[in-house]
């Protein structure tokens, strides 16, 4: 251990730590940009600067590492000086349209700017007009808010091993985008939105889709339906100021309902549907010789990825549509049909934690079955709009008859999740009286978990990966013959959906020291602990389905609606 004072506070921390790291281990808070812990670890925004005994000058808390006897100041006028000249100096070539900026109050520069007391145009420039890239359907870039931190550019190599963008051109005229300036659509970017979520400013937000939702929910010629993906009651909560990891099931049905004359559906249903779908595949797959390992299909930030990366793989990949458009395509069918209306009059609204979803919706093979992916963003900015005061709302459940889902439904929303619940329907499938129901091998945050199962005979060894830097890593090892599974679990974004590029925008003063992708899926488990029924093949909304539809698992039906099919691609 390594022993120093903070602001007159002793400290001792593990050699090898930085200022920053001990400076939050005193409790004392450091103002970041360019830093993101785990992400982006840079030194070059200078926001962090500290004065450290034995140092020349300021010196970057984020990258200066402690020693002995060290005395640091964080605090000093020098300090507070230069943090604010940076300021100012971002803020010179800066488009300052905070008042229609999707991030304002969320904006870590806004912020920032307010506590110093930066002057905005103390060095003003000529006002900047880079042309907005919009040129896919999930986002918006708007270089002219960039502050260069590069924070989006770790996400995408470092997170993702991606590397859809970079920076382009030198000094002054250094900016972001693909190479060689290639609109976003014309990239290998899988939409996975974890940009979105390192930017601490509003160059990347997502295309909104608030507006489309507006109007058809006051279009007496629509019905209007919602359905909430599984991670979403998990994560809403941080949007209207609760503690993260707060189940808001209940208010945010309330909350939707109170939005339009609107119909909300659980989703957690076709999660269910999908692992009868899935493991139904899977057994046949083990039983009859065909390709394996099956990999998951339900993360379309994956989806993509496979089509760009690994095309010799897409007959490995689970024909099962993913639960937002197993929804989509059930609706337009099953429940237009019961229900005696035209597919064009129902307009369907997913609430989802990704990008990605943004850009399923508009697979052409998929057929339009879902009008509108909605982040858990855009669907808090509705709530403020229509002026709900979202945590005085009293709890309310869906509506039938896509109510009822089970604990393994819930789960998906966190990483190992849609594998521990294919693993409580296939067991069962290959034993009926197979009963174990937790499988917690799977589940935690770590990048890679590795299990082997032994059933009725048979053993299945499977790997869940989240973070599609770590997929890489296992598509290789079984490229290389290193590995040998039987059923692989991959969604793009760390942690899983509950870590999606869609969720609440999180201050870096919470993120960096935060360990949301295990409180959120705490949410998710605590919640799965706790259901009537936990694995999807008890579901009675499930068992309705096949009743009165879809027969049985793999049907004819089944296919018809529930599957699809993948194809290589080279960009967008
Ligand atoms: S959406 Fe994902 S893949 Fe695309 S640029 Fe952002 S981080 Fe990279
Ligand atoms: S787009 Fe955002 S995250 Fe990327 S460099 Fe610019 S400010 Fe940083
Ligand atoms: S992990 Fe979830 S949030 Fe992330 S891209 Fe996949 S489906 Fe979307």
């Amino acid at each position: 251990m390594v022993n120093l004072k903070i602001n007159g506070k002793s400290v001792s921390v593990p050699e090898g730590s930085t200022v920053l790291e001990a400076a939050k281990a005193a409790n004392i808070e450091i103002p970041t940009l360019c830093f993101l812990n785990g992400v982006n670890c840079a030194g070059s925004c200078r926001m962090c600067v500290v004065e450290a005994t034995g140092a020349r000058g300021l010196v970057a808390a984020c990258v200066y590492p402690v020693s002995e006897g060290m005395e640091v100041r964080t605090n000093t006028p020098k300090c507070r000086q230069s943090r604010k000249m940076t300021l100012e100096l971002l803020l010179s070539t800066h488009k300052k349209k905070c008042l229609t900026c999707p991030r304002n109050m969320t904006c870590e520069l806004q912020r920032l700017a307010l506590e110093y007391g930066a002057d905005a145009d103390k060095f003003a420039t000529a006002a900047p007009d880079t042309p907005l890239d919009t040129s896919s359907p999930f986002l918006i870039r708007d270089n002219d808010k960039c502050i260069n931190c590069r924070r989006c550019v770790a996400a995408c190599k470092n997170l993702q091993g991606v590397e859809a963008i970079g920076p382009i051109g030198r000094g002054y005229a250094v900016h972001i985008g693909g190479a060689f300036e290639r609109p976003t659509i014309e990239t290998n970017c899988v939409g996975c939105g974890q940009c979105i979520v390192a930017c601490p400013v509003g160059a990347l937000v997502e295309k909104s889709g608030t507006d489309a939702v507006w109007k058809a929910m006051s279009d007496p010629e629509k019905k209007v339906v919602f359905f909430t993906a599984p991670s979403i009651r998990a994560t809403l909560s941080e949007e209207f100021g609760l503690p993260v990891g707060t189940n808001v099931e209940g208010k945010m049905v309330a909350a939707i309902r109170r939005l339009g004359d609107v119909e909300v559906f659980n989703m957690d249903v076709t999660a269910d549907l999908t692992i009868l779908e899935e493991a139904s595949e899977l057994v046949d797959r083990v039983k009859n010789n065909k390709p394996l390992p099956m990999f998951t299909s339900c993360c379309p930030g994956w989806i993509k990825y496979i089509e760009h990366n690994y095309p010799e793989m897409l007959p490995n990949l689970s024909t099962c549509k993913s639960p937002q458009q197993m929804f989509g395509a059930l609706l337009k069918t099953y429940y237009c049909e019961k229900n005696g209306i035209e597919p064009e009059n129902l307009f369907v609204v997913s609430v989802i934690p990704c990008t990605a979803k943004k850009f399923e919706v508009e697979r052409p093979e998929l057929k339009k079955d879902v009008d509108v992916a909605l982040t858990t963003r855009e669907l808090a900015r509705m709530i403020r709009t229509a002026g709900i005061k979202f945590a005085d709302l009293e709890d309310e459940d869906y509506d039938d008859p896509f109510r009822i889902a089970t604990g393994g439904g819930a789960i998906f929303g966190a990483t190992g999740g849609v594998m521990e619940a294919a693993l409580r329907t296939a067991a069962h499938m290959l034993d009926g009286k197979f009963e174990v129901l937790d499988f917690k091998e799977v589940r935690g945050t770590n990048p890679i978990k590795e299990a082997k199962y032994k059933v009725a005979g048979i053993t299945v060894k499977v790997a869940v990966a989240s973070g599609l830097a770590n997929a890489k890593a296992i598509m290789e090892d079984i490229k290389a013959g290193r590995k040998n599974y039987t059923f692989v679990e991959i969604m793009a974004c760390p942690g899983g959906c509950i870590n999606g590029g869609g969720q609440p925008n999180v201050p870096d003063s919470v993120r960096n020291w935060t360990d949301l992708k295990t409180l959120r899926a705490k949410a998710l488990y605590n919640y799965d602990k706790k259901l009537e029924y936990r694995a999807s093949h008890d579901s009675p909304t499930v068992k309705m389905l096949y009743d009165e539809y879809f027969d049985q698992p793999n049907s004819h039906k089944a296919h018809e609606v529930l599957h699809t099919e993948y194809t290589p691609r080279e960009k967008y």
